[in-house]
């Protein structure tokens, strides 16, 4: 590595113009922009991603020279600014900020007040009173924050001592704290690195060095690593470190400091957005130490602009030239210092999914960017949010008027969520490990960046402390959880658990946090379809969230190839898939409609006939059961593609199981409990899944796909008579040999062509098959000669390709996922190299020897976004999924063709 590594930024000008995040680092970046945008930023400098990677490669060494540029840039600060590092007459002050190239909020080291030292704190006591105090307030912060990032000291000492200190002087916050307290707390905390053997460097330049190394250090900390595999964020990335002159917003009331969103980043409401402290640094905000006020004026807030009007002139000037200059909603850090305001970062801001698809729509509408730019920033996992539900609003009435309203919190993350107190990551962790466990809920009185595992398996999240741009806040919304923060009416510990008034709630206790509102809620409450979901179901889209919605999937479909259809087994089931836009359906698995309660004697009885007459009885009694279910399902997507599956699971699925069971069946069918015994046993196999089912069970029995096939093609003929278009496709399943499909497909052809002569209706309804036995991909080519389409039923593909029972894996998949082993569950995304090869080899076969051949995919990988990314590839016609999934995959097939979405997890 050799050439330029540091590069200067601040007034006006910056020396790395045309280098991006990836050198720079996000923070790096947003510094360097906003200086040449002439924003006001204080100086400083940016040390690049290349030196934290060359530096953690070559065993703790940094390259050749380096220290000498950073010498330089440091008098070069010192010039600009007329300050010196260590003068104790006016000393530079700085502070060392992590930034890797993609954000990581709160999982990397920052140090602020660098380059104090005994000295200077006491030539600046000969200087008035109020200035020393700050210095002192900065000084014990630089101890504490030093001892713990670079000499890897605990905290709590330090906080404890704090607390001490308030105690004493009998005030409620630190920055209470007079200037005699804070010499004592200074004291005591300079006691605490001693009593551990350690020294606190009065070199300001062996600070620099020591706050550098701990930030690069921090890149491979365990938080950082934990929050990077959890994101898909790349470990070679590295981060860079920013070294910038200090501007204090804690000199005083007419100092403060703040972060502000430009658009809500909870809901997208176009508004400048944030929470400020007055008499405050940095930290104090994001740690969630005292809860801030707002940066918008409330009731429970003056708002900004009452104490300091130029600076939040100028706030909202500046928010509005980085949005229009990044046309992207951004994450501010500021500070107020004398009335003057600095900023100190500007980012692109995480936000909710429902947030996300919002600010996307509403930027086309304001003609920042253009459809196919929006269609790249949501992700498909937005509009999962967005559908995701509420709590019910009568039990949630009920709740408070029973007093189980516990407190109203900060509504940081939006959504529902219900389940058992977990106190600690730790445990929340173990609780959600165990198969079959309730949600968990988190509850901490102050979250950090270490509960990082914890917030990953929890449900929700909910703490006592902390504002709503708490760097926990921001990483729950980051995950897309329902947070609730700041709910100061609660009072919780992790030994004891949450106290409200004369109430309390043990870990384990069921609780209910409502992350759009705040309020947290003792008892499990239930919850109901998002605003979103009533808005579509009423055809009404004008909430703001339901009309972005339909707005980005409209360019969706404008943009997308591939048609997405549903699985659907009912009338409600298609009228669902209708609601979410489905463009047919790709399965309708006929047994589900066996199970119902007046169906599923019949069936019983038609497996157990004694003999042709008794069994056809059965059928024909199911014939207009099945019948009429095809009707709703057509009527509901009238012209659309319907297929239908024969039935496709072995016998024994439908008998009852247990001595009980069989006892009832038996006499509600008035025969012996050894008739339906013997038959039960007669039907037992040892491996079912790959048994008698599917096309074997049609081959077998024919009768029962005669009577099914009638079914729908008077279902059509019905439909047809009312002038409606109907468009049925029957489907095979299981087939694995060409004489199987010739065989199934002759004798469906002649009842399906007998019933329309009868019925004197000319429909076309093609006659298909499943692909989802490897032995039929291999021989595809034949199999399409008498095939009007395939349809890939990846689930069993999937089975058979790996040879993993799909009722199984949880045994072991787990610790193959955990181990590497496999990087992803081959069930939910498909696997590209060995499934994914069959199915482009049968498309291909496929195709060569039936060019109008219709291809289809109808196993769960049908809206998953990354395969449905594949099926795009490999040429698919249609993708089909449940219907709840189909807006996933209507934006997830127009990502496919604007290149994005294909791996990983998008992070950005
Ligand atoms: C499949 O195997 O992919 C499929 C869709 O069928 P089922 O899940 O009903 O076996
Ligand atoms: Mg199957």
């Amino acid at each position: 590595m050799s050439g330029k590594r540091v590069y200067a930024f601040g007034a006006g000008s910056t020396e790395s113009e045309g280098l991006g995040k990836n050198l720079l680092g996000g923070k790096g970046f947003g510094l360097a922009e906003m200086s040449r945008l002439g924003i006001p930023v204080p100086p400083g400098f940016t040390i690049t991603t290349e030196v934290c990677n060359a530096y953690n490669e070559n065993g703790g060494q940094y390259p050749d020279g380096l220290d000498a540029e950073v010498a330089g840039h440091v008098t070069q600060l010192e010039g600009a600014l007329g300050q010196k590092f260590g003068d104790p007459g006016d000393p530079l002050l700085v502070s060392v900020r992590s930034g890797a190239p993609l954000s990581m909020p709160g999982m990397m080291d920052t140090i602020l007040n660098l380059g104090l030292n005994d000295a200077i704190v006491d030539a600046q006591s000969q200087l008035p009173a109020f200035d020393t105090r700050s210095l002192l307030d900065a000084y014990r912060r630089l101890i504490a924050m030093y001892s713990n990032i670079v000499m890897d000291l605990p905290r709590p000492p330090f906080e404890a001592a704090l607390t001490a200190a308030r105690g004493k002087q009998g005030v409620a916050t630190d920055a209470e704290l007079s200037r005699e307290s804070l010499a004592e707390v200074c004291g005591k905390f300079m006691g605490i690195v001693a009593e551990a053997g350690k020294t606190f460097p009065q070199d300001p330049k062996e600070q620099l060095w020591g706050a550098i190394t701990a930030v690069f250090l921090s890149w491979n900390g365990d938080r950082a690593k934990a929050y990077r595999k959890i994101n898909g964020i790349s470990d070679q990335l590295g981060t860079a470190v920013n070294v910038q002159a200090m501007v204090f917003g804690n000199r005083g009331i007419d100092c403060a400091t703040g972060v502000a969103f430009t658009r809500n980043p909870a809901t997208g409401e176009r508004r400048t957005y944030g929470e400020f402290l007055t008499n405050a640094q940095g930290e104090d905000v994001v740690a969630g130490i005292r809860t801030p006020q707002t940066i918008e004026a409330t009731a429970s807030s003056p708002g900004l602009a009452a104490d300091f009007p130029d600076a939040a002139r100028d706030l909202e000037a500046v928010a509005q030239r980085l949005e229009a200059h990044f046309r992207d909603m951004q994450d501010l850090e500021f500070t107020i210092q004398h009335g003057k305001l600095f900023m100190l970062q500007t980012r692109t801001g995480k936000r909710t999914g429902p947030a996300a698809v919002r600010i996307a729509a509403e930027m086309v509408g304001e003609g920042v960017i253009d459809s196919a730019e929006a269609l790249k920033r949501v992700e498909p996992q937005h509009l999962v949010q967005m559908l995701a539900p509420v709590f019910d609003l009568e039990q949630k009435r009920q709740a408070v008027a029973g007093h189980r309203l516990l407190a109203k919190g900060l509504p940081a993350g939006p959504g529902a969520a219900a389940g058992r107190i977990a106190l600690t990551a730790e445990k929340a962790a173990s609780m959600a490990a165990v198969p079959g466990a309730d949600p968990v809920i988190l509850v901490r009185a102050e979250t950090s960046p270490e509960d990082i595992v914890g917030m990953h398996v929890a449900a929700g999240i909910l703490t006592s402390r902390g504002g709503m741009t708490s760097h926990a806040a921001v990483v729950a919304r980051g995950m897309g959880k329902p947070c609730v923060v700041g709910a100061g009416d609660l009072s919780v510990d992790e030994h004891d658990g949450i106290r409200v008034g004369d109430r309390h709630l043990a870990e384990g206790d069921e609780i209910s946090i409502d992350g759009t509102t705040g309020e947290v809620i003792a008892g499990r409450l239930k919850s109901v379809p998002s605003a979103v979901l009533d808005g579509l179901r009423s055809g009404r889209s004008d909430e703001p969230g339901a009309k972005a919605f339909v707005e980005i999937l409209g360019w969706a479909d404008h943009v997308r190839r591939l048609k997405v259809r549903a699985n659907a087994d009912t009338p409600t089931d298609a009228e669902a898939a209708r609601l979410f836009g489905a463009q047919g359906i790709g399965l309708c698995r006929t047994e589900h409609m066996f199970f119902e309660e007046e169906r599923i004697p019949w069936v019983r009885r038609m497996i157990l006939a004694n003999d042709e007459a008794e069994r056809k009885e059965s059928l024909a009694r199911l014939l207009p059961m099945q019948q009429s279910d095809f009707e709703g399902i057509f009527a509901a997507l009238p012209g659309l593609p319907i297929t239908i599956r024969l039935l496709d699971p072995p016998l024994h699925e439908f008998l009852p199981h247990g001595e009980k069971a069989i006892r009832a069946l038996a006499e509600q069918m008035g025969v012996a409990p050894e008739v339906v015994e013997t038959k039960s046993e007669q039907l037992h196999e040892a491996n079912p899944m790959l048994g008698h089912r599917g096309c074997r069970l049609g081959l077998t029995a024919p009768d029962i796909y005669d009577m099914q096939v009638e079914a729908i093609v008077r279902a059509a003929c019905v439909r047809a008579k009312t002038g409606e278009k109907v468009r049925p496709e029957i489907m095979v399943p299981l087939v694995g040999s060409v004489s199987e499909m010739v065989a199934l497909r002759e004798r469906i052809i002649q009842v399906r062509d007998r019933i329309l002569l009868a019925e004197g209706q000319e429909i076309e309804i093609l006659v298909g098959t499943m692909i989802e036995v490897p032995r039929a991909a291999l021989v595809a080519g034949k199999i399409a000669e008498h095939a009007d389409f395939f349809s890939f039923g990846t689930n069993d593909l999937t089975q058979m390709t790996f040879g993993f029972s799909r009722d199984d894996v949880g045994s072991f998949l787990p610790h193959y996922l955990e181990s590497g082993i496999l990087d992803v569950d081959p069930f939910a995304s498909v696997d590209e190299d060995g499934v994914g090869q069959l199915v482009r080899m049968a498309c291909e076969q496929g195709r060569a020897t039936n060019a109008n051949l219709h291809l289809g995919v109808c196993g769960e990988h049908g809206g998953d976004p990354r395969s449905v990314h594949f099926f795009d590839q490999v040429g698919l016609d249609y993708v089909s999924c449940s219907p709840y999934r189909v807006p996933i995959a209507r934006l997830a097939a127009a990502r496919a063709r604007l290149g994005v979405g294909s791996g990983g997890k998008d992070t950005s």
